[in-house]
């Protein structure tokens, strides 16, 4: 994590609620809305909806094409929210920052191309805790050529088991495909020590950052992954924007993924060339407001004092599990001790859809169900777990009523 010397703000979590306006609202005629379910998505922040209405309204154009002035204005913005992301994972170049629909299409970019290469008896390996963005496409890997997925297990309390992933490393496995922080328990994985741990036998690793990044700027060559993926909605950017960063090598070397406009140097009826980096691998017209507003999120975030926000996450995580721990019958679910804000819950005797049903009534928005890790959920021997996951916006009192909202819920319920 890069260090807060410069930042400009020292965190105040009411100062930084006034930035979102979806947080001050009512649902359900006066009840304040309590947000708990940012691992699902994030709230966006003020300068994101400005800037996304100030493209619209003042540079929307079609961007590396136009020699009129919004064309340029727009690929300048395009281009500059490039390099806004390449700053925020701090990834050598911004050739090696490609725009994507999110987090899915980065991995099934990376599937359909390096993927694509590999044999029948190849191996990837993965973890049980993998969300089904990291599972699907290899699943389809194996449906297409033949290749072998290698599942390493986890401990009940959600801690991957080293010991097992490294016995899982043979001459075979062609990629470890791991997630950072697990968006259905919390768990955050070494995965410094996993990258070092498949180098050394010259495995590259792609991890999944969808649940990291949002709690602050990541070191990309810090963590030495060839491949790091995430989505800009869960880090206060928009929908249908993410990121795929690789190392420049192993970029360079991939196929592209789509065919179309923007990719290619030349085309004629024989042959086609392609264009360089990151080009070779953005076909069409891309998302261009939508990266520019991430790129204004990355802003935002990295303006923020990092130690006062995760000092305050941290805060909430131990205050959120010291209080819900109380609560008769319920259990956490996910107690691996490096943890980031992500609390999940089970009832021995209820339902979590009908417990989060209730906690909705009463303005407290978590999520239920599998978090789309179904056999994680199958591992722990659980049909879903009630979810409530905590930005850098939330506070103490988000927690009381989260406290308060189950124990209304359970006493309905029982
Ligand atoms: N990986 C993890 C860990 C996630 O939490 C999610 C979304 O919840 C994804 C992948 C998929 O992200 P998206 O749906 O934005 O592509």
């Amino acid at each position: 994590m890069p260090t807060t010397a410069s930042k400009t703000r020292t965190f105040d979590v009411e100062q930084v609620r006034r930035d979102f306006p979806a947080l001050h609202q009512d649902v359900y005629d006066d009840t304040p809305l309590v947000y708990l379910d940012n691992a699902a998505t994030s709230q966006k922040p003020q300068v994101v909806i400005d800037r996304l209405s100030t493209y619209y309204e003042q540079e929307n154009s079609n961007v590396h094409r136009g020699v009129h002035r919004l064309s340029q204005n727009a690929t300048d913005a395009y281009e500059d929210a490039r390099e806004a992301i390449r700053d925020y994972i701090n990834a050598p170049t911004d050739e090696q920052v490609i725009f994507t629909r999110g987090t899915t299409e980065s991995i099934n970019l990376v599937a359909n191309t390096f993927g694509k290469r590999l044999k029948a008896g190849d191996e990837v390996v993965i973890t049980e805790m993998e969300h089904h963005a990291n599972i699907v496409p290899w699943q389809m890997l194996r449906n297409d050529i033949g290749i072998e997925l290698r599942v390493v297990p986890i401990s009940d309390e959600g801690v991957l088991n080293l010991d097992a992933l490294r016995n899982a490393l043979t001459e075979k496995t062609k990629l470890v495909s791991v997630v950072h922080i697990s968006n259905a328990l919390g768990t955050i994985n070494p995965v410094k020590e996993i990258v070092d741990l498949a180098h050394e036998r010259d495995i590259p690793v792609l991890v999944d950052g969808a649940q990291s990044v949002p709690h602050g700027p990541v070191d990309v060559q810090d963590i030495g992954a060839d491949f790091f993926c995430f989505s800009g909605h869960k880090m206060c950017g928009p929908t249908g924007i993410g990121v795929l960063y690789g190392r420049h090598d192993m970029l360079t070397s991939l196929p592209p993924y789509h065919g179309g406009g923007d990719m290619i140097d030349e085309v004629s009826f024989e042959k086609t060339t392609y264009a360089d980096l990151p080009h070779k691998l953005e076909a069409g017209t891309p998302n261009i407001a939508d990266a520019i507003g991430l790129a204004s999120a990355a802003r935002y975030i990295s303006d923020l004092d990092t130690d006062g926000m995760t000092r305050h996450e941290h805060d909430l995580l131990d205050y959120a599990t010291e209080q819900v721990s109380m609560i008769p019958g319920l259990s956490i679910v996910g107690t691996a001790p490096e943890k980031a804000s992500v609390v999940s819950m089970a009832f021995d005797d209820l339902h979590p859809y009908d417990v989060g049903t209730i906690l909705d009534r009463l303005g407290v928005a978590v999520r239920t169900g599998h978090h789309c890790t179904q056999p994680l959920m199958k591992r722990l021997g659980l049909p879903g777990t009630l979810r409530a996951s905590f930005a850098f916006y939330n506070t103490r009192d988000d927690v009381d009523a989260l406290a308060e909202a189950l124990d209304t819920a359970a006493t309905m319920l029982r």
